[in-house]
């Protein structure tokens, strides 16, 4: 990433509070920062690691068009990865002291300072499923967290240990591969294994070592990874938190994680990760790309791209486009869209000629090839997204939106189509110079 200029170096001083977060949110173009000199810490900070299509691409070894395939492959055909002995996590290994880590603060009204960028694995108490997923840690001392659990695998697993009155341990890692980090945001079946689906991104890559004091898997080449255990009685509130949607998500009881071991590289970089930014957006948004392009592929001709816009919050708005064959086919992309993400509140879907990462276009296409009483779909009355600030307060109810902006076959093509100019060799130096003295000045 450094030969590709896409890192900035911050040799100033800065503050883990408030500080390194308003730097983060400023940075237009997404470069990775690395924080050199954090006040009062030994260790740098890195964020944005994963915030740009290209640089996840860069890393898993694919291209867009490729990305989702992947994605959906590793996730149907998992591959367990290597346990070694020993990794560059484990050349110092210590007691737990959380405030010697440079945990960030992110926004004005969070309830404290928040690990948002870990890995938390966990096994069954029989050992047969294990699970990895990223969970928000708000630190509440040196030794201990709270640690927001949805209902969802790691409860399941929690739930389990909690009914035989036993701590569930897990590893929590933070600094790791961005292909565990992906992996650990999508949603294989429960008991498929996340570091399966990291392991067959990286192509047999990917290596984990056994936690010292408790049984949990992290991988070899973390940064840090804190081993714990999360409690089975001892609740303690969690939030205010920013969540994806960028407004506070709830002040809830949540279970307790208490930290027990500690190992880390000699020079860890701490792992920043803005919550309601771009990269936090990406890695919960492109696993459901995957998956809305999957469920589209099966009803329409051809998926070209889908897009879980950043103003959507990277969740709730979907812009597909596809190569359509009958008019119907745009309305059945939109129902299987939204079948395929149950979050999903507006999609829009477009042709092919439109780029649905270019909101210009696609509202262009909205402009010119939508009529409201012909192509908009509304469902009432349906579960949408908890994170949804205008959902029912009380059921959880939403109204989901569909767009069909393609254009209707019946009418001559001519009339959508997008004029085009013809640009010679010539004309194409010429722009791409003057394209050059803007970017200079
Ligand atoms: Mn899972």
């Amino acid at each position: 990433m450094e030969d590709l200029g896409e890192v900035i170096h911050v040799e100033d001083s800065v503050s883990p509070v408030f500080e390194i977060s308003a730097i983060m949110r400023s940075i237009p173009g997404e470069p990775i920062v690395f924080f050199e000199n954090v006040e009062g810490y030994d260790s740098r900070v890195v964020g944005n690691v994963c915030a740009t299509r290209r640089r996840l691409c860069l890393a898993l070894k694919t291209s867009p068009e490729r990305l989702y395939r992947d994605l959906i492959d590793a996730m149907n055909r998992p591959e367990n990865p290597r346990i070694v002995n020993d990794g560059p996590v484990k050349e110092v290994i210590e007691e737990p002291k959380l405030s010697r880590i440079p945990v960030l603060r992110h926004f004005e009204r969070d309830a404290g300072p928040y690990i948002t960028s870990a890995i938390v694995s966990a096994k069954s108490p029989d050992g047969s499923v294990e699970n990895v997923s990223v969970h928000r840690l708000l630190v509440l001392d040196d030794r201990r967290m709270t640690i927001r659990l949805v209902p969802r695998h790691l409860f399941r697993l929690w739930s389990m240990a909690k009914e035989a009155r036993r701590d569930l341990d897990v590893a929590i890692a933070v600094g790791v591969h961005p292909a565990v980090l992906l992996a650990a945001a999508s949603s294989p079946p429960f008991g498929v294994s996340e570091y399966g689906v990291a392991n067959r991104l990286l192509k047999g890559g990917l290596k984990l070592i056994k936690c010292e004091k408790v049984n949990a898997y992290a991988p070899a080449e973390s940064e840090m990874i804190l081993e714990g255990r999360i409690s089975h009685f001892e609740e303690a509130p969690e939030g205010p938190f920013v969540d994806i949607t960028g407004a506070y998500d709830a002040r809830r009881m949540q279970p307790i994680v208490e930290v027990i071991n500690v190992m880390r590289r000699e020079d860890y970089i701490y792992q920043a990760l803005l919550p309601g930014g771009p990269e936090h957006m990406l890695l919960m948004g492109l696993p459901r790309e995957a998956a809305i392009y999957d469920a589209v592929s099966k009803v329409v001709p051809e998926v070209r791209a889908v897009n879980l816009t950043m103003g959507g919050c990277g969740w709730l708005h979907a812009v597909i486009s596809i190569r359509k064959q009958s008019d119907g086919d745009a309305k059945n992309a939109l129902l299987a869209a939204f079948a395929a993400h149950p979050s999903l509140k507006h999609a829009i879907v477009v042709d092919e000629d439109v780029d649905v990462f270019n909101p210009s276009e696609v509202e262009w296409a909205i402009a010119t090839r939508f009529q409201a009483d012909e192509d908009l779909v509304v469902i009432r009355n349906v579960r949408g997204s908890t994170l949804d600030p205008s959902a029912d307060i009380e059921t959880g109810l939403t109204t989901k939106v569909g767009l069909d902006a393609t254009a209707p076959l019946m009418l001559p093509k001519e009339r959508f189509e997008r004029a085009n100019v013809p640009i010679s060799d010539r004309a194409a130096k010429i722009i791409e110079s003057i394209k050059l003295s803007l970017g200079r000045g």
